[in-house]
């Protein structure tokens, strides 16, 4: 089979001479795509939506097979490069958020249309608009090759936006299918400044409810008060020996396991564009906590874990009772080397210990994931991106918020690298979701050059 260097010599054009020739014919079949509802939270527009994608994924060169475990089916499609060329795997989802309040939209969510240099549907950006691209850049060699520069899966979940609840046990069913060098996943927005960027990791998460239980109603505080203990004093002491005032958590080997920033990191990190008081006074503040006075924005979200109380729903302020009950939901983003089922043991033993008259029970956990920024795909990935753009991406070692990247890093056992391909105002899960024209014909161009780049 052809290699990835006669395969760029035989191309008729530059990618993104490609891509422009038939830009027309990629907007309209992206918009037919979006036509058709995926919404996996209701079940709108399922089973349909899967064959839509199955068909996407035909229309692309690659052989389809559909994987049904307990969720909604993942689809997944595979197609053999050279040999000896790299195995990549593309993730994107083909489920979309439900579009929400009609009158928030200026068309119909799911009559895509094409305004002001962007297509408006739901899941333009997230996350049609992304895999798409990637699948047009596979037809686009198919068309004209008739072969891919390296070995690519396709794997696309289809419940993605209700937190992926089985990929992980259909990824180990299927292992065989995964056997990868590499995972590409497309999701997410380029970064605020406009700039493309290359990412290599998440934060984890971990959801604790806490909760204490009182008297068997609730009681008049007259009539019952210092009889009767009160689970809101109980819940609210647990919560306050979790940290002192100063915000260092008490929890013992709360921080235990975290890998800290490499140095390349923490030199990508400051790369990247920032400007502070405008990120604090969008939320209405002048400055950051100051429990983490020291460490850069970037690091608070990337190399600490956080405890955050989320909510305490106990008794009436406007009633003088003692609640019967009183919860608190708690969540903890965790860091990369920090597992959620060892994090939830050590805050159990603490209350254990401090207030025991508490329960705590974990509501989920998804564990943190990171690939080395010093990986040898990576400078492959940003070649990518600045042969189509002129401009290198900036490298992020981490997002402070959580996607099930472990999957890949964790049962795979691969680097993750995220390619995020929509614009940063793509207004995802929100009314009026919209994908920028130009980011998606770029997109498209540079999925070509990642596999050109990846299987040289
Ligand atoms: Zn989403």
């Amino acid at each position: 089979m052809t290699d990835a260097a006669t395969i760029r010599a035989q191309l008729p054009a530059t990618p993104r001479e490609l891509v422009q020739g038939c830009q027309d014919e990629l907007i309209a079949g992206l918009m037919e795509y979006v036509s058709h509802p995926s919404v996996s939270a209701t079940g709108e527009g399922f089973p349909a939506a899967t064959d839509v994608a199955v068909e996407e994924v035909k229309r692309a060169g690659l052989t389809p097979s559909v994987l049904v475990g307990k969720g909604r089916p993942l689809v997944v499609g595979h197609r053999a490069g050279p040999a000896g060329a790299p195995h990549v795997l593309l993730y994107g989802h083909y489920d979309v958020q439900p579009a929400g309040p009609r009158e928030r939209w200026d068309s119909e969510p799911f009559t895509p249309v094409l305004r002001d240099g962007r297509i408006w549907g739901r899941g333009t950006g997230d996350n049609k608009g992304q895999h798409y691209a990637h699948l047009q850049a596979l037809r686009l060699f198919d068309e004209h090759i008739g072969a891919l520069p390296c070995t690519v899966t396709v794997l696309l979940d289809g419940e993605e936006e209700i937190g992926s609840p089985t990929l992980a046990d259909t990824l180990r069913a299927h292992r065989d299918l995964f056997d990868c060098d590499l995972v590409v996943w497309s999701d997410r927005s380029v970064h605020e400044s406009g700039e493309w960027c290359v990412s290599h990791g998440v934060r984890g998460m971990l959801q604790l409810r806490i909760g204490a239980t009182g008297p068997s109603r609730p009681l008049h505080s007259g009539n019952f008060g210092n009889v009767a203990p009160n689970p809101a004093w109980q819940l609210v002491q647990a919560l306050a020996s979790l940290k002192d005032p100063s915000g260092r958590v008490l929890v013992e080997g709360f921080d235990d396991g975290r890998e800290p920033l490499s140095d390349a990191d923490r030199a990508a990190f400051a790369a990247l564009p920032l400007n502070l008081q405008e990120v604090l006074g969008d939320i209405g503040l002048t400055e950051m906590d100051p429990a983490f006075n020291g460490l850069s924005f970037y690091e608070r979200l990337a190399d600490r874990p956080t405890l955050t109380i989320n909510g305490i729903t106990t008794g009436d302020v406007d009633r003088t009772i003692i609640p019967d009950t009183a919860e608190a939901g708690v969540d903890i983003r965790l860091t990369a080397g920090q597992d959620p089922q060892t994090v939830f043991e050590r805050v159990a033993a603490h209350l254990r210990a401090h207030a025991p008259e508490v329960t705590v029970t974990m509501v989920g956990g998804v564990p943190a994931s990171r690939t080395s920024i010093d990986n040898p795909h990576t400078p492959r990935v940003a070649r990518a991106i600045s042969r189509v753009t002129g401009r290198d991406p900036l490298l992020i070692p981490a997002y402070g918020g959580t996607l099930p990247d472990w999957v890949f890093t964790g049962i795979l056992g691969v680097p993750s690298i995220g390619l995020p391909l929509a614009n940063a105002d793509q207004a995802n899960h929100a009314p009026n979701e919209n994908l920028r024209v130009d980011y998606f014909l770029d997109a498209t161009a540079i999925c070509m050059e990642l596999l050109l780049e990846l299987g040289a």
